[in-house]
């Protein structure tokens, strides 16, 4: 008779940006999104879509689950010591008393990093494999903004990492991380890993091309039988790791050599693309000067992108340089969603909607800005409100939406990106009449947005994000990496020695 394997499944994740100024610990894990053992929710979260998919598997009778904690905090900066301490403990020692088990799945994020760890996900899954030995499945999903370790790679049997960004897929990739690993418990498949390092460190949005046609490309040669899953590990530049950057990842059904081959392939495709990968992005004013002139043209409104003030990447979302630049241009009827600011929402639910009040908001976290301080018009509030970003619900905490100089602006007392038109809609914003959005995110609006506005203008806002890798100081680096290092593969000697 088949046996039912037992499954045990935690989610543990975070993205540290270790050049913020913000902290993380154990509250910000609690207030974001912490589900103890069986307590997950119905709907997935981005990186713990295993447990509703598992809980499916379970109610069929393929599988035996054990539930484990999953947490995730808003990305912030570094972790501190004992936060990472207690968390790791807490996992491990869910897995020690969940007995014999046959699997273990993790949705992990990949960009973890605490004071006394540069690798947590390395470091958490070497510590499981230590308790469950070498004949236990180890299965893992990661989101692509990421430093994939060899500690990793060596310690776990699979790894499936969301190809699309904005992250669309990641239920679809938890999906595959499951029957990829019920097939290796049930020796269908035997999965060999390659990875081959891309040596370089850039944004590449699968919304655009040639990002696009590469992402589909990838899910083609799938089809293959002997492919079991390629990944890419776009990398995040504002962890001080020393794994930074791009990877691909092939697992080839006990075909190393092909794995290998096809992995350094696409790999070197990959950097040859290197410079078209990122969007075209444009200064303060010129994105402000190049929105204003496409609305003329146009009927919907275009949209103006922030994307390093992006509380996804770790920062504030407080910014309001193009805000202000905008006050000063005299441009009318834009919105803005959102601007965090706990205490100017409390002021705003204090006084009521309808009230005027002068309100000091934004610009309080990076060290570089001011507050801007305005009579406004509380237009609306509500309390508690979430938005969606595929099947998942993101918080937004208490929100108010502020009216002054025919500007409408949210602001959210939960950190977060701007994941869809929620941000918006649910105060009472009517985004088809504005002539300008501004949004807080790099590039996880874009399938909410991309139908409601006629272009979309990427601004470049330099602030507290280290958004050149050239420029941060990685001191955990010490592999040669592109920008960083114009050819870290040595291309130019090989052409020149192939002339010779
Ligand atoms: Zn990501």
């Amino acid at each position: 008779m088949k046996k039912i394997p037992k499954v045990y499944c935690a989610s543990i994740a975070t993205e540290t940006n270790t050049f913020s100024p913000l902290k993380t610990n154990m509250k910000s894990f609690k207030e974001t999104f912490f589900a103890k053992p069986n307590y997950h929710p119905k709907t997935p979260t981005l990186c713990s879509a295993l447990f509703p998919l598992l809980r499916k598997r379970k109610s069929n009778g393929e599988i035996k689950l054990i539930e484990g904690t999953a947490t995730w905090a808003e990305p912030g900066g570094l972790i501190d010591s004992k936060t990472w301490n207690d968390l790791k403990k807490l996992i491990l020692k869910e897995i020690k008393n969940a007995g014999k088990l046959d699997i273990v799945l993790l949705g992990l994020h990949g960009a973890m990093i605490a004071k006394n760890c540069v690798d947590c996900e390395g470091d958490l899954v070497k510590n499981i494999r230590k308790i469950v030995g070498p004949n236990v499945v180890i299965g893992a999903t990661f989101d692509p903004h990421s430093h994939l370790s060899k500690k990793f790679i060596t310690n776990t049997n699979i790894l499936t990492v969301f190809k699309e960004f904005p992250h669309t897929d990641f239920v679809e990739t938890a999906k595959n991380c499951i029957n990829l690993s019920l097939k290796t418990f049930n020796k269908k498949i035997k999965p060999r890993i390659s990875l081959f390092d891309v040596k370089m460190m850039t944004i590449l949005p699968t919304s655009k091309e040639p990002m696009r046609s590469f992402v589909d490309k990838i899910k083609n040669l799938e089809k293959d039988k002997s492919i079991l899953s390629i990944s890419i590990i776009h990398g995040f530049m504002a962890g001080n790791s020393p794994d930074l950057g791009a990877k691909v990842l092939v697992i080839t059904d006990n075909d190393t050599n092909y794995g290998n081959n096809l992995s350094f392939e696409l790999g070197m495709k990959l950097f040859k693309l290197r410079k078209k990968l990122g969007p075209k992005t444009y200064s303060v004013n010129k994105s402000l000067i190049k929105a204003k002139n496409l609305f003329k043209n146009n009927k919907k409104p275009v949209l103006i992108a922030d994307i390093w003030d992006n509380p996804g990447g770790g920062v504030a979302g407080d910014s309001t340089v193009l805000i202000k630049k905008a006050l000063s241009m005299k441009l009318k009827n834009i919105a803005l969603g959102t601007i965090w600011d706990p205490e100017a929402v409390r002021l705003c639910h204090e006084a009521g909607e309808k009230a005027i009040i002068n309100l000091s908001f934004g610009g309080k976290i990076s060290p570089t800005e001011k507050p801007i301080k305005k009579n406004v018009l509380v237009k609306k509030i509500v309390k508690n409100t979430f938005q969606k970003f595929g099947k998942s619900l993101v918080p937004m905490g208490d929100c108010a939406c502020i009216t002054f100089n025919n500007i409408e602006i949210v602001l959210n007392s939960n950190r977060c990106q701007t994941f869809s038109t929620d941000v918006f809609e649910k105060l009472g914003i009517e985004i088809a009449n504005k002539n300008i959005l501004i949004v807080k995110s790099t590039n996880h609006f874009y399938n909410s947005f991309h139908p409601h506005v006629s272009n979309i203008v990427y601004a470049s806002v330099n602030g507290i994000y280290p958004n050149n890798p050239k420029k941060n100081k990685y001191t955990k680096l010490k592999r040669k990496i592109w920008p960083i290092f114009s050819d870290p593969h040595g291309l130019v000697n090989k052409n020149e020695n192939k002339k010779r």
